[in-house]
């Protein structure tokens, strides 16, 4: 299995001369088996030079595509009206989203193409959309990919996935933040409000279902959005730092971090100083640290191979 990111921004688009070398689109990542059997996850601004890729594969012949959405901010799904398969009749594009966001998926994506906001609504583009809930850790079969969904902790919810192919195992882990506050039940200002012990339970259980989750995969894709000081400063945005990251990883026995959901203000060169200090850390804590950038293709290494020393 490998995986191509065609999206590493958070929040929103940030295209420009600071952000040239790590990119300015947002989450989208290309996952392939080895027989090049294919899932999307995340449909960020990202997705439109994806599926320019993919209809230029088909020749412009229909196709099935699935596409998994850690949930429903902008950032997550405005690559969707701009997805070139979806104009190509007799495709048919399934899209797995949140039990709460899918409940009305379909207004919402419809919603975004509404006449008032973009000129073919969803019911008159040509592919059929299909909407799937996802629970999380219902596992689910997608062709050779087997596709389970995590709770994490964003403001309204957000799913992470764990995706096992080619006995190779990796996962995506955006948005959240860390668990140290209420989040993923309500608007972001709510997780301000003193933390009951309820609230304690609920989210030692979420970062522990996630942990269990991580164990035996060799890369996870990780919401690192800020460093350590922006954090401190919006602690209830629903976002976590390369250090929260790092911490759950090493726990897991992750082999592989890849930080992602880059902060839209963090240039080319912030971002290289973000990539060298974590690279650095990583190797104190026998995880490998990278950074995505746009473009980047990662092999995902065997499940259990042994470490070799010095390898990634
Ligand atoms: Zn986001
Ligand atoms: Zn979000």
């Amino acid at each position: 299995m490998d995986i191509t990111f065609w999206g590493v921004r958070g929040s929103y688009p940030v295209p420009g001369a600071s952000t040239v070398r790590y990119g300015g689109q947002t989450s989208c990542v290309e996952v392939r088996s080895a027989s090049r059997a294919c899932v999307i996850v995340d449909a960020g601004t990202g997705l439109r030079a994806l599926g320019n890729k993919l209809a230029r594969e088909s020749g412009g012949a229909p196709g099935n595509y699935n596409v998994l959405l850690s949930h429903v901010h902008w950032d997550h799904v405005q690559g969707l009206p701009f997805f070139s398969p979806a104009y190509i009749p007799g495709t048919t594009i399934s899209v797995y989203a949140l039990l709460t966001a899918a409940n009305e998926l379909d207004q919402v994506v419809g919603g975004i193409t509404r006449h008032e906001f973009f000129p073919m609504p969803l019911e008159a583009v040509p592919a059929s959309f299909q909407f799937h809930q996802v629970e999380p850790g219902v596992e689910r079969m997608l062709g050779e990919f087997k596709v389970t969904p995590i709770a994490l902790n964003h403001p309204f919810g957000s799913i992470g996935y764990r995706i096992d192919a080619d006995g190779s195992s990796w996962a995506y882990v955006s948005d959240t933040a860390p668990f140290d506050q209420v989040l993923h039940k309500q608007h972001f200002l709510a997780g301000l409000e003193p933390l009951t012990t309820d609230d304690r339970t609920a989210l030692a259980a979420m970062r522990s279902a996630l942990v269990a989750r991580l164990r035996g995969v060799h890369t996870a894709v990780y919401d690192t959005h800020f460093t350590p000081d922006e954090y401190a400063r919006f602690p209830h945005y629903g976002h976590s730092t390369p250090d929260q990251a790092l911490e759950v990883c090493a726990e897991a026995g992750v082999r592989r971090l890849v930080l992602y959901h880059h902060a839209p203000s963090h240039t080319d060169d912030q971002m290289d100083q973000i990539a060298a200090t974590y690279a650095a850390l990583g190797k104190t804590r026998g995880v490998d640290v990278v950074t995505a950038c746009e473009g980047m293709t990662l092999a995902i290494g065997q499940v259990g191979a042994p470490r070799a020393p010095g390898a990634a």
